[in-house]
């Protein structure tokens, strides 16, 4: 495959609103949490692609259930990637901050980032612009959505926060693949935090089309959620004027404090 053939990025969904990831060259592919490999496997075969590597982003079923079927079926041989942090089911590769993976088929070299929040361990792969690949791409599993963020089951507001952070620093191009169809309750939710917010009420309108049409609202940018995603928008007056309100809390010293109101008022909406 000629080196500067553009790497494809296609969806497969799986369970109700999950999405694995597939990364390929039109021969070799990468998926990206693969919780269930029925789905994978049809994909694989309808488009004629063998599995090189599988990413683990963290420990969670829906992102690991189908490990050890694909293995079973494709070839115990193909590397696993997964945080260090965690056990992870047929993990070859233990992955940990500022770790570069050099994949050759397809060719693409992945940055890792530690992400702490919804798990301790969670980690996310970041490939910047290289010869097969134009804009920058994030797979970012369940830390952040398309204007929203991971559920915090083990990590706390401020590991979060920092989370984001990381991936508020990276070029605004970025593709953001997420791994669930969150998008229309979470910008819902959005709206409640900043109703006045004229980028999210135009973000509003273009993904209830997108569902409309059974289209997925992804991948979102870096870029559209630093404008609609309130939990990157934790220093905005507006966002922490609403957080103060909900809250009651007339102090929110750090944009921790405001992320840490948000989420909760998240969690009871
Ligand atoms: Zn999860």
């Amino acid at each position: 495959m000629d080196k500067n053939t553009l790497l494809q990025v296609w969806p497969i969904p799986a369970f109700d609103d999950n999405y694995i990831w597939c990364i390929h060259d039109g021969l070799s592919a990468l998926v990206v949490d693969p919780g269930d490999a029925t789905p994978v496997l049809h994909y694989l075969e309808q488009k004629k692609l063998s599995l090189t590597g599988i990413l683990i982003t963290h420990h969670h079923a829906d992102h690991t259930g189908g490990i050890l079927e694909l293995l079973n079926i494709l070839g115990a041989s193909i590397p696993v990637y997964g945080p260090a942090n965690n056990e992870i089911p047929g993990r070859t590769v233990a992955a940990m901050e500022g770790d570069e993976i050099e994949i050759k088929a397809p060719h693409i070299s992945l940055k890792v980032f530690e992400v702490p929040g919804h798990t301790l361990g969670h980690i996310a792969y970041f490939a910047n612009t290289q010869s097969n690949i134009s804009e920058p791409m994030l797979f970012c599993g369940d830390t952040l959505f398309a204007s929203g963020c991971g559920r915090l089951f083990e990590g706390t507001p401020t590991q979060m926060n920092q989370s984001l952070a990381k991936f508020a620093a990276l070029p605004n191009n970025t593709l953001v693949y997420c791994t669930h169809e969150y998008t229309l309750s979470n910008i819902r939710f959005a709206l409640a935090v900043e109703p006045n917010n004229s980028q999210l009420i135009a973000w509003s309108e273009k993904a209830q089309a997108l569902r409309s049409q059974n289209k997925p609202t992804l991948p979102t940018t870096i870029g559209q959620e630093l404008q609609t995603n309130p939990f990157m928008r934790c220093d905005q007056a507006a966002v922490i004027a609403a957080a103060k309100d909900i809250s009651g809390q007339h102090d929110l010293p750090s944009s921790a404090h405001v992320l840490a109101a948000i989420r909760a008022w998240k969690d009871r909406f």
